[in-house]
């Protein structure tokens, strides 16, 4: 696991990555209503290409936990206030899984009564999160109407349509907030963040895994 390697240098205490790779210059704080919550899957947590830590730095209410299964009690608590709950997850057909939520479209109207839930991994790493979590399985799920095109170059079939977290997210709270523009300083600051990461990456060959 070359991503290890990384614990035994000097790390930044805000993005906890190695201070040669700190993102922290990437954050970009940016105002929003709704709620989100970043589950990460832990294979993602040290790896050089993990947006959501940005995603994390720059959403003010924003949570992120790391785990690979969350049950009832574990997202209550991560859910302290009543918000509408929706998962940024398309419908998948699992017979051995509980059913979603049907979606109340007239729920998402409220942004600030609204929280997202995200799954941070890839996708075979998220369907073993659902897997394993019950209590996700039974959120209504919301899936991105128009998912735009993807940015992230350096690792591919992240999420379904391409996107990365980060994208995925800003997308979404762009549609529920109905507000694109807000966004772009974020995704633009996420372009630099993936131009440092190819560039860190063509040093460090192993980390390439
Ligand atoms: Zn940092």
């Amino acid at each position: 696991m070359p991503a290890l390697s990384a614990l035994s240098r000097p790390t930044c205490p805000r993005c906890q990555r190695p201070l040669s790779a700190c993102i922290c210059r990437f954050a970009t704080p940016t105002p929003h209503a709704t709620e989100v919550l970043i589950l990460q899957h832990p294979l993602e947590e040290h790896h050089a290409k993990n947006s959501a830590r940005l995603l994390h730095l720059s959403l003010p209410r924003s949570r992120m936990v790391v785990g690979e299964s969350f049950d009832a009690a574990a997202l209550q608590a991560l859910m302290p206030t009543p918000l509408y709950t929706v998962l940024l997850y398309p419908p998948t057909q699992y017979p051995d899984h509980a059913l979603p939520a049907v979606l109340d479209p007239l729920q998402l109207a409220d942004p600030a009564g609204v929280r997202l839930v995200v799954l941070d991994a890839t996708w075979r790493k998220s369907r073993k999160m659902l897997h394993l979590s019950p209590a996700l399985q039974r959120l209504p799920r919301w899936v991105l109407c128009d998912v735009p095109a993807g940015r992230y170059a350096i690792r591919k079939a992240h999420q379904p349509g391409q996107l990365s977290t980060l994208e995925a997210t800003c997308a979404a709270l762009a549609q529920l907030e109905d507000d694109a523009g807000r966004w772009q300083p974020l995704l633009a600051a996420f372009d630099g963040f993936v131009a440092q990461q190819e560039a860190f990456l063509k040093d460090r060959p192993l980390a390439l895994e």
